[in-house]
């Protein structure tokens, strides 16, 4: 019998669960905010160097499980280097796709590596797993005091 919620744990989110890229601590970051997803347990921190409206640096930090962690590796890799606008660009696209608003094939072309979560949307305790981290550089990025949470 096929098992479609396999289908969600490709190679990349594998692997990115295995070797986290970023997953480390920025001391005195310009930027930082902590996510819960309770439903799962995923608990993350997300640290960022915000300089001249570019994110010069971002790292994340927490427990949780593969989906969750395997984003928020993918998303620190896609965010270091890009504008504060390019970054929510990226927020509001991901956060489409995994909750099933309908993406061009441009928008998909753009989404790149982002395209392995696309599966979850059929799932949506994975959905909050997946775009936890997202929401939570989401929050930093807007300097909000409050500790965010999917529920
Ligand atoms: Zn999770």
């Amino acid at each position: 019998m096929d098992n479609p919620l396999r289908e969600i744990y490709q190679q990349v989110i594998l692997d990115h669960n295995k070797s986290p890229q970023n997953f480390r601590v920025i001391e005195n970051p310009t930027n930082y905010s902590e996510g819960f997803n309770p439903l799962c347990g995923d608990h993350i921190h997300i640290y960022m160097n915000i300089v001249d409206g570019k994110v010069e640096d971002i790292s994340f930090q927490g427990n949780g499980c593969a989906i969750s962690k395997s984003s928020a590796s993918i998303m620190t890799t896609i965010i270091k280097g890009k504008s504060r606008e390019d970054a929510e660009k990226y927020f509001q696209k991901f956060h489409d796709m995994v909750t099933g608003v309908e993406t061009t094939p441009e928008e998909e072309e753009s989404l790149g590596k982002l395209l392995v979560f696309q599966g979850v949307r059929e799932f949506p305790a994975r959905v909050k797993c997946a775009s936890l981290a997202w929401h939570t550089m989401h929050s930093a990025i807007e300097g909000k005091e409050t500790t965010i949470s999917t529920e």
